[in-house]
């Protein structure tokens, strides 16, 4: 991964104090999965170039750090080592950090003046929204360019690679070109290496001041930035409302609801809750516990069968529980109902008596919103504390989500997924998971199959072994 910063002009050695880099001097600086190196391919009066190269070790990736016990953040054969990524965001603000902020001691005259700067992004990922790159940078005063090529010379038919090497040319501050690309780099990149928290609204909010307030495309930004997680979406438009409203403007709109997966939805909805009733009725369960149950909706079935006698409902979150309550109408329930249907709240990643007992199981749509090292936990809570009889579990299927439109390579379902698995992904997660515990498993699919990518979800039985 490389990125370049040119200067031209005079005197433009000068940028080496900006960058508090020596021009003469090649550094390295060691990063939690790699290498950062800062050199000057090119030193001149007129024209001064500072290269940024990242070096990841992707098998350092793939296994997770030394020491560290759980997996990695990405597969073996993965994109990180050679993509401007969310690595390159966080080595942008180590290497450069105090250029970021503006501060040039002697020559601060020199950083708080636009220059003529040329910034290059190599292997920029940004599949089918090239005309994004556009309307993000353009705003910003920057002549945009940027060249592709076929994904494969060979096969020209499996048309252009996703990656651009993206060129941004302006009369700018120093400052304001690494901010811009610092946030910008994990818009258009959006795997990012680290959890996307609450800080992040703060690191967005920091780097974007001044800029991001009123760009148009601020929406846009922000939402990939926040990796469309939908509360920091909106904690942070509030925060650049009240920015706005500073500054004596009116408040941007509330935006509208991020990704939603298109046709056919509700009907993928009741098929799922339909195949996950005939799997529960067919293992002869009479107790059956819905963990994640969300708004209820399983629970609303269950609840018309009659041969289940003990039914309950688990989440994390309060809201959902309250809608369930709700729809299953337990405030105005008899005492009979009361005493067939529970609701409580708990995680799935912690140990729970209250969730064992029960004949079956059902997670429905759940697994994916676990962060992938509590997935371990999860396997230990539910297979081999609870250890129901039967367990249903639902996630979708990655492959699938080609058919959808509206959603790019790699993008997830929703904006809470933290992963989707292909099939093979989950068959091989289900089989090891089956087989440390005690179980067998068999697999389904669920909604219109497609002949290459399968059904939209996928669905495991597992039996305990008797
Ligand atoms: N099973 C429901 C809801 C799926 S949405 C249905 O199919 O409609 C995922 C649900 O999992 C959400 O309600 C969310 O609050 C819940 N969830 C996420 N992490 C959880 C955890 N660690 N423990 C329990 N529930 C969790």
């Amino acid at each position: 991964m490389l990125f370049t910063i040119t200067y031209t002009g005079q005197n433009t050695q000068e940028l080496g104090f900006l960058l508090y880099k020596n021009p003469a001097r090649p550094q390295v600086s060691e990063l939690s999965h790699g290498k950062a190196y800062v050199f000057y391919p090119e030193v001149s009066d007129e024209r001064t170039t500072a290269a940024l190269l990242l070096d990841i070790d992707p098998l350092d990736l793939a296994r997770g750090k030394a020491g560290s016990s759980g997996g990695g953040l990405f597969d073996y054969v993965n994109d990180r080592p050679y993509a401007s990524s969310s690595f390159m965001s966080t080595a942008i603000s180590k290497v450069f950090g105090t250029a970021m902020t503006g501060r040039a001691d002697a020559h601060q005259k020199l950083s708080d003046a636009p220059l003529d700067l040329t910034a290059s992004v190599a292997m920029l990922p940004c599949r089918g929204e090239r005309e994004k790159l556009n309307a993000v940078f353009e705003p910003l005063g920057y002549e945009v360019s940027f060249d592709t090529a076929l994904s494969d010379e060979k096969h020209p038919n499996w048309g252009e690679s996703k990656y651009v090497n993206l060129t941004l040319k302006g009369n700018v501050r120093l400052r304001d070109l690494l901010r811009h690309v610092y946030v910008l780099i994990p818009v258009f990149d959006r795997q990012k290496h680290y959890w996307v928290g609450t800080d992040e609204v703060e690191k967005l909010l920091q780097h974007g001041e001044g800029w991001l307030e009123n760009h148009p495309e601020k929406e846009y930004i922000t939402r990939r930035y926040l990796g469309r997680r939908r509360g920091l979406v909106n904690l942070a438009f509030e925060r650049l409302a009240e920015a706005n409203v500073a500054d004596g403007e009116a408040a941007p709109e509330e935006p509208a609801e991020p990704e939603e997966i298109p046709e056919k939805k509700l009907n993928l909805n009741a098929q799922r809750l339909g195949s996950v009733i005939a799997a529960v009725k067919s293992c002869g369960a009479k107790g059956v516990i819905d963990l994640g149950c969300g708004e209820g909706n399983l629970l609303n079935l269950l609840m018309k069968e009659r041969q289940f006698s003990r039914i309950a409902g688990m989440d994390v979150s309060h809201v959902a529980l309250g809608r369930a309550n709700d729809k299953l109408k337990l405030e105005h329930a008899g005492e009979h109902m009361r005493e067939r249907m529970t609701l409580f709240q708990g995680s799935l990643t912690y140990k729970d008596t209250r969730i064992a007992g029960y004949d079956a199981a059902c997670v429905v749509e759940v697994i994916e919103h676990l962060d992938p090292p509590r997935l371990a936990a999860f396997e230990r809570v539910l297979f081999e504390f609870a250890k129901p009889p039967t367990v249903i579990l639902t996630t979708p299927n990655k492959e699938y989500n080609a058919n959808y439109a509206n959603l790019h390579e790699d993008d997830l379902r929703h904006g809470d997924h933290r992963f989707e698995w292909t099939r093979a992904e989950f068959r091989d997660w289900a089989n090891k998971t089956a087989e440390k515990s005690g179980y067998t498993v068999r697999f389904s699919e669920i909604g219109d199959a497609d002949e290459k990518c399968g059904a939209p979800t996928q669905m495991g039985v597992f039996s305990l072994c008797e």
